[in-house]
């Protein structure tokens, strides 16, 4: 006799429909789920990430395991596909320096923007990141000896260390005078702050130990040692101050990591020029500088004077690196590839500051673009950036899985310790930094080399493809970076890769699948059906 409802004792078998008796299971699993080629052909509409989600994969590795070495360039491989993007609230050197190199992982890159007063300033900061050695501090804050010891209060005040080099400028690069340390200042009386000056109390030049240019960073730190100092000017061979090496960072360089280094072993870095004929002694700088890749800044790639110039630079400098863009559709990245074109980057448009689509009514969804442009170019050879559009670490996963082999952020990165700018307090107590597009009139009025971007610098009459914007802190990168870093390992994880190239073959050849989602399944996909939330991220 059969159980009453809801009975365990006595189960029921589940009833069998006919309908499913007659089902060969291996075909209804190749249909749960479109691959890629499906997704974009099926939908004659423009695609984005948004719009998709990638299906689990079976996991069987650990989550460290995920190695996400990628092409940069046909040339240039980095540890993780992460490129800070080159704009005057994104990327300089200290942002540059953090993206190849930061503590706990493998670095990606950084490309120095081109809004500068002058190519030399640009090439400036492109060598503070080739001088860069971990444990360097490089732009030491220092001071003059006529100034006073308030002054030297002030400098203990805003940046929270006292350990200053006295120069004869005030400055890094200024000829080394002496160093002046709290311990130098304890017991002045404060009402004397104002009136003793620096040179009074400071340890002068001849008792100061110092280091040469060549000196290696264990050394120094045996210096420190064994002289019991806490910290070590670094002068070249005219007794400039270089770079200045702190006790208190002994520590911190016994877990050191690796980074992406060039064969010299420096940090490697990218730098946007534009395509005016005035861009090629900027070239120069740069490739003096030490620079390891380019990148022509243009919002439309096709055009004659990206191809002119491109040609240009790999007939005169072979060695570098030079990317091209951007482009949004394969006929556009034939024509770059076709002129030397090392690596392509991708979007128009898509940026969160970006207007581009509103005004011009130009451009393209960015998840149609990567994958299109990224499928061609792959067949010949060349890697892609996805470059705008990506708001959180799923989107880089989502990038990636379009055939992207790196990403460039622009927004992601602008609220951070390390992009240029200062905090400031916005409505509601929140600590924001200023984040514009390069095509905003603010940037535009900043420097000439923005406006030759979108084109509009001989006309008088401007036309914004972007707007002036503010990001909420985001704290330091040394964070957020790993953050994404391992943020996207899980991803790969949940979709069953160990790396980039697994991921890339497997979407190719219909073995990853997608589904594309409506927009309720987007709704239910975020955070939703709650009275209030929080969310911190790492
Ligand atoms: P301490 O008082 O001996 O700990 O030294 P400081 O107050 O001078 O702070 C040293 C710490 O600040 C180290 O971790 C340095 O790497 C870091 N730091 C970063 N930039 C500078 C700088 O411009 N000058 C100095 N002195 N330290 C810096
Ligand atoms: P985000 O990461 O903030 O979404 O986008 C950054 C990207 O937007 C940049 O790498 C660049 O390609 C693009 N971009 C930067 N400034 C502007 C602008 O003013 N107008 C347009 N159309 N795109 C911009």
């Amino acid at each position: 006799m059969p159980g009453p409802e809801g009975d365990i004792s006595s189960p029921r078998a589940l009833s069998l429909p006919d309908a499913l008796k007659k089902l060969n299971w291996e075909d209804e699993f190749d249909a749960d789920g479109i691959s890629i080629t499906e997704m974009f052909k099926a939908h004659n509409t423009s695609l984005t990430y948004n719009d998709f989600n990638i299906f689990p994969g079976f996991i069987d590795f650990a989550v460290h395991a995920v190695d996400l070495t990628t092409h940069l360039t046909k040339k240039i491989t980095i540890r993780a596909p992460l490129i800070s993007s080159p704009m005057d609230t994104v990327t300089e050197h200290e942002m540059a320096i953090t993206m190849a190199c930061h503590l706990q992982l493998h670095g990606g890159i950084g490309i120095i923007h081109a809004n500068f007063p002058t190519p030399a300033d640009q090439a400036n900061e492109v060598s503070k990141v080739k001088r860069y050695k971990q444990g360097f501090i490089i732009s030491p804050q220092c001071i003059k000896s006529d100034d006073s010891v308030l002054d030297l209060f002030e400098i203990k005040q805003k940046f929270g260390f006292t350990g200053t080099p006295v120069t004869d400028t005030g400055k890094v690069g200024g000829k080394l005078l002496g160093l002046v340390t709290s311990r130098d200042i304890d017991f002045i009386k404060e009402s004397r702050y104002k009136t003793t000056k620096i040179s009074e109390v400071m340890v002068p030049r001849d008792r100061l130990i110092t280091g040469g240019e060549e000196l290696e960073l264990p050394d120094a730190y045996n210096i420190l040692e064994k002289e019991k100092k806490g910290k070590l000017p670094i002068v070249n061979a005219n007794d400039e101050l270089v770079a200045l090496i702190a006790r208190t960072d002994l520590k911190k360089s016994r877990d050191f990591p690796q980074s992406s280094y060039d064969k010299k072993g420096q940090l490697m870095v990218g730098a946007a020029i534009n395509t005016r004929e005035n861009s090629k002694k900027t070239v120069e700088l740069l490739v003096e500088a030490g620079v390891d890749v380019l990148i022509i800044d243009s919002s439309n790639g096709a055009s004659a004077y990206q191809v002119k110039l491109l040609k240009w630079i790999k007939e005169t400098y072979s060695q570098v690196e030079v990317i091209a863009g951007n482009v949004v559709t394969m006929k556009q990245a034939k024509l770059l590839i076709d002129s030397g074109a090392d690596a392509l980057r991708i979007g128009m448009g898509s940026g969160s500051i970006c207007i581009t689509q509103e005004v011009m009514a130009v451009g393209r969804a960015q998840g149609s673009a990567v994958f299109q442009v990224a499928r061609y170019a792959r067949s010949r050879g060349v890697p892609v950036i996805a470059d705008g559009g990506i708001r959180d670490v799923g989107y880089i996963t989502k990038a990636i899985s379009l055939g992207a082999s790196t990403v460039m952020m622009g927004g992601l990165l602008a609220g951070t310790n390390e992009a240029p700018g200062e905090y400031f307090w916005g409505p509601n107590g929140l600590r924001l930094k200023k984040y514009r597009g390069m095509g905003s009139i603010d940037a535009m009025e900043a420097h000439s080399t923005s406006q030759d971007r979108y084109f509009t610098s001989d006309d008088a009459i401007k036309v914004a493809q972007g707007v002036t914007a503010t990001m909420r802190d985001r704290g330091t990168c040394h964070k957020f970076l790993p953050y994404l870093i391992r943020g996207i390992q899980h991803g790969f994880q949940d979709i069953g890769v160990r790396s980039l190239n697994e991921l890339h073959s497997k979407v190719y050849d219909g073995t990853i699948k997608f589904e594309l989602r409506s927009q309720n399944a987007q709704l239910e996909g975020g955070v939703h059906s709650l009275h209030s939330y929080e969310k911190p991220m790492y």
